[in-house]
Parts: C-alpha cells; sequence; structure tokens
C-alpha cells in the first residue's frame, strides 16, 4: 500500500511545522504502508494526492503562497470533493478558508474548502491548548498556539474542537481549528501530531478506510499527556 502527500510551499510556510509530516510518514511506515511525500513549490504543479499539509509562516510570505494557490483552487476543491485529506496549520490554515484580511494590508483569497475566514488583529495568542472534539478517542488534543489572525466559522464548517485551555480561533467562542468533510485546519503550530498519535492515526484511516493497529507510541503519549491541560 503506497499513501501519497503533497507538502504544499514549504520554502515559504515552513513555522517548524515539518515534524508533523516525519510523523505522518513514520506511524504508516510503522504498519508496513508506504509513503511518497512530494514538496510543492511555487511554480510546481500540483498533483493528485492522498493528503495535502500545508503549514504556517509569516504574513509576506502568505502572501505569495496565498496568490499562487489559486491556480489550483477549482483542482483542490475537486479533490476535496472525492475525499482527499487536508491539515492546514496556522497561516495554512487561514489560507484554506474563504480569506485572511491582513492588519493594515490587503484581503487575501483562501481557497474556501473551509467557510471560515480571519482577520489580523493587533494581538497575538500564544500558549498552550487542550481541546475537546467529538472525532476521536480519547477525545482531547493538545499543541501549541501562536496566532495574530482571528478566525470565525460560518455555515456547516464545524470546528475541530472546543478550547478548554488557550484560546483557539479567536479568544471568545472557544472554538478551535475547523472541519469540513475531509479537510482540518488547526492553530496549534509546531509538533501537532507528534504530540496527538490518536489523531495522526485518524487522518491516514481517512485515506486507507480502515482502521491501523496498534503500535508501540509509549513516548508519543508521555508527550501527549505531559501537556495536557496544562496551562503554561
Ligand atoms: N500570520 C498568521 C497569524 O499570525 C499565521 C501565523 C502562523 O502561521 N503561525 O495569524
Amino acid at each position: 500500500m503506497m499513501l501519497t502527500i503533497a507538502h504544499l510551499y514549504p520554502k515559504l510556510l515552513n513555522c517548524c511545522d515539518n515534524g508533523n509530516i516525519i510523523t505522518l510518514q513514520r506511524r504508516c511506515e510503522w504498519r508496513n504502508i508506504d509513503v511518497q511525500i512530494d514538496e510543492i513549490n511555487i511554480g510546481d504543479k500540483i498533483e493528485k494526492h492522498d493528503m495535502y499539509f500545508i503549514s504556517g509562516g509569516q504574513d509576506l510570505q502568505q502572501i505569495d503562497a496565498f496568490n499562487e494557490i489559486q491556480r489550483y483552487k477549482d483542482f483542490l476543491t475537486k479533490e476535496k470533493g472525492r475525499g482527499a485529506v487536508f491539515l492546514g496549520i496556522c497561516g495554512g490554515y487561514q489560507l484554506l478558508g474563504n480569506y485572511y484580511q491582513i492588519f493594515d494590508g490587503e484581503k487575501l483569497e483562501g481557497i474556501g474548502l473551509l467557510d471560515a475566514y480571519t482577520i489580523a488583529s493587533n494581538k497575538r495568542f500564544t500558549g498552550n491548548v487542550t481541546i475537546k472534539t467529538e472525532y476521536i478517542t480519547p477525545n482531547e488534543l493538545v499543541g501549541f498556539e501562536n496566532h495574530g489572525g482571528l478566525t470565525y466559522l460560518s455555515g456547516d464548517t464545524m470546528p475541530l474542537g472546543y478550547a478548554v485551555v488557550g484560546n483557539g480561533n479567536n479568544g471568545e467562542d472557544k472554538t478551535e481549528g475547523a472541519r469540513h468533510k475531509n479537510v482540518f485546519g488547526t492553530y496549534m503550530q509546531g509538533p501537532f501530531l507528534p504530540k496527538n498519535p490518536h489523531f495522526t492515526d485518524y487522518l491516514i484511516e481517512l485515506v486507507i478506510g480502515e482502521k491501523l493497529p496498534p503500535i508501540q507510541d509509549d513516548t508519543e503519549w508521555n508527550a501527549h499527556n505531559d501537556l495536557i491541560y496544562k496551562q503554561y
């Protein structure tokens, strides 16, 4: 079995999120699933993949990524329609939404795979996050947020979960991240998947359509349990 992952614009959006790709790869390989990772940078054609990963970055780099990805908006919308899995983190999450209004700047059009929009604010949310989600068991996800954009969900796009610790999407409604079909976004940046092995497996299972066998992953669960409900 082979799982293909497109890593979109890693030269622009690379906010310490590489461990997420490595985690996807390792957890597949430990189950004898081969993984092919294709880095797609500006000018490269985006072709059909099982999974699309897009990371966070600074506003300046986001401008180029938002502009470039417009060329593939229709293609990626079709990919979503056939069930491909998307994971966007921070700036990548904002790009999966309808638009990102930069502070004192232009309004960047996203690709609208999530019915969400983001407005830059003059504050910054940083710190530990624990959310409760209904998608998996155990139902907590942990991470670290670092964003100035405030994101609001609409339509039938649901939050990834509700923040029990941390600010989440906007600091007002307790929602964190977003999900619509197999498209996921979150503000939990850095090593999000390494600290959430059950969510990593959930994404892989969405692609392969079957439950993965358990593996020895005490170290990953220790990292998860160390952060859960931790305020600072
Ligand atoms: N520039 C965006 C924000 O601050 C995204 C930040 C990030 O990717 N960590 O909201």
